[in-house]
């Protein structure tokens, strides 16, 4: 499957991409990763994009088409892909209308998770990370905490709250995404890609997309 992850910060892009990876094997392709491990290994990308970040603004277009034009071309792409925080701007989708007839893929539709606001906040504020970055296992200070308080059940490293996971920074990035992002989903909906999900549970946002992948 060839789909775009669409919704705020906190809504769940990565997970339920986690999933559905499992189904088919399709490649998780997120542009917060990329960017973060750039930045950890302080090449000329990272050490271009840290200050935005950190931040909580968004990275220059012209950053990311240039991550996203290498990364699909990859021959991985071809068993299908799930653009986990890619396009962000308009520009961003306008230039991947444009990159994807020329590396040979097709899009089958646009998801978008539909998450309150002050669900995002709740569940951005208590989120923590393993710092490894081999395994970036997802934690929850009130719904999922380790079992050793500060340690990662999977691989032992600490696990720590992301520097862009501070509440001003959240609050600058759920405003971003209103007013950069948010006007995405108009933008698939006129292309007749759009499938609008309210994403309480991942399981139920997997299933919806997979009901409409068979009907299509
Ligand atoms: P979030 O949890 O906010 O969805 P991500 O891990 O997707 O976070 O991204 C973290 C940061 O990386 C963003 O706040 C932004 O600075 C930068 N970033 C990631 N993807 C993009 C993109 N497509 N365009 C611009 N900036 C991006
Ligand atoms: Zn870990």
């Amino acid at each position: 499957m060839k789909l775009i992850l669409l919704g705020a910060p906190g809504a769940g892009k990565g997970t339920v991409a986690k999933i559905l990876h499992q189904i088919d094997g399709s490649v998780q392709i997120s542009t917060g990763d990329i960017l973060r491990g750039a930045v950890r290994d302080s090449t000329e990308l990272g050490k271009k994009a840290e200050a935005f970040m950190k931040a909580g603004d968004l990275v220059p277009d012209d950053l990311i088409m240039g991550i996203m034009e290498e990364r699909l071309a990859k021959p991985d792409c071809e068993k299908g892909f799930l653009l986990d925080g890619f396009p962000r701007t308009i520009p961003q989708a306008e230039a991947l209308d444009e990159l994807l007839p020329k590396v040979g893929h097709k899009l089958d539709m646009a998801v978008n998770l539909n998450v309150p606001r002050e669900e995002l906040l709740n569940r951005l504020t208590t989120r923590r990370t393993c710092s490894n970055p081999e395994c970036q296992a997802i934690y929850n200070i009130k719904s999922k905490p380790p079992k050793k308080e500060g340690i990662c059940d999977i691989c032992g490293s600490p696990v720590i709250q992301r520097d862009d996971e501070t509440e001003e920074a959240i609050s600058k990035r759920l405003d971003t995404y209103e007013e950069k992002t948010a006007p995405l989903v108009d933008y698939y909906k006129k292309k007749g890609l759009l499938l609008n999900v309210t994403a309480t549970s991942s399981e139920g946002v997997v299933n919806t997309i997979k009901e409409r992948l068979n009907q299509s």
